[in-house]
């Protein structure tokens, strides 16, 4: 599942190519996708001009000047640019086509399981910050308002294992399972320390932690850039090297005590027992 890093470097990936574009059409091939596509898109959106991108959490941000389209890849989805000749696939749902002083160009999202979302903010109903799938959201990892003073206290009267609490996005957002696990890692917090008793000493790690671990699978994701614009490529999402996730049984890279595996709410949690007290 793409997680923030992913979305980050798909929209460092695709700005460049729709920024400052006007949108020459949308195509729609199925009505929806967890959510329907909002119908008038191909109207709404034609002739005006993708100003800038964004993201907030794992929302993609298109900014025009009268609203936002908001794109989410859910579980599977991709987006990629191409030249506006390439017949779609199987799975290529939506089609943003921008004219570019080379021709037109495509933005499609390709989304097989289709949990992703494509909707749009109509600037008249108010700030997109307001928008109901935005407001809820917690700070941004990568900007000055997080901290460890923030996890401190916003967490004394939370007993939900801290893991559960990075996880629920209400104070911190885009740290999914795998960078949660990988954090507490860095940090040496096992997983299910009740949020509440831990540290503001051991917070700060701890968010010093989840800044670096982003900011690397950033920088990790954005060599695979040239994808964004290869017909053929796997664009996007990226293997990284884990200390913990997924990595159940084998040693420890640290002191090389087998790594653990336990269940969470629904989602596998991997740490090491000697690392993270
Ligand atoms: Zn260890």
């Amino acid at each position: 599942m793409p997680e923030l890093p992913e979305v980050e470097v798909t929209r460092r990936g695709v700005a460049p190519h729709i920024e400052g574009r006007t949108v020459h059409q949308v195509v729609l091939r199925r009505e929806g996708l967890r959510w329907p596509f909002p119908a008038q898109l191909p109207q709404l959106l034609a002739g005006h001009q993708v100003l800038r991108t964004g993201r907030r959490g794992k929302y993609l941000l298109l900014h025009f000047d009268h609203g936002t389209l908001i794109i989410h890849l859910g579980m599977s989805g991709h987006l990629r640019i191409m030249p506006s000749d390439i017949e779609p696939e199987k799975h290529d749902h939506f089609d943003l086509v921008v004219a570019t002083p080379d021709g037109l160009r495509v933005l499609r999202m390709k989304d097989p399981r289709r949990f992703g979302a494509v909707l749009w903010h109509d600037a008249a109903d108010g700030l997109l910050e307001h928008h109901t799938l935005l407001r809820e959201l917690g700070v941004e990892p990568l900007e000055a308002g997080f901290s460890g003073k923030l996890l401190y206290d916003q967490t004394r009267q939370r007993s939900a294992p801290v893991k559960q609490v990075l996880l629920a996005g209400d104070i911190v957002v885009g740290v999914g399972n795998i960078y949660a696990s990988e954090s507490l890692f860095r940090a040496g917090i096992n997983p299910k320390t009740p949020a509440k008793r831990i540290s503001l000493a051991r917070y700060d790690k701890l968010a010093q932690a989840v800044r670096e671990i982003l900011a690397e699978a950033i920088v990790q994701g954005g060599s695979t850039l040239r994808d964004f614009i290869s017909v053929n490529g796997q664009s996007g999402y990226f293997q990284q090297t884990y200390f913990v996730y997924d990595r159940a049984g084998v040693p420890c890279k640290v002191c090389a005590a087998p790594i653990r595996q336990i269940k969470q709410g629904q989602r596998s949690t991997f740490y090491c027992v000697n690392c993270q007290k």
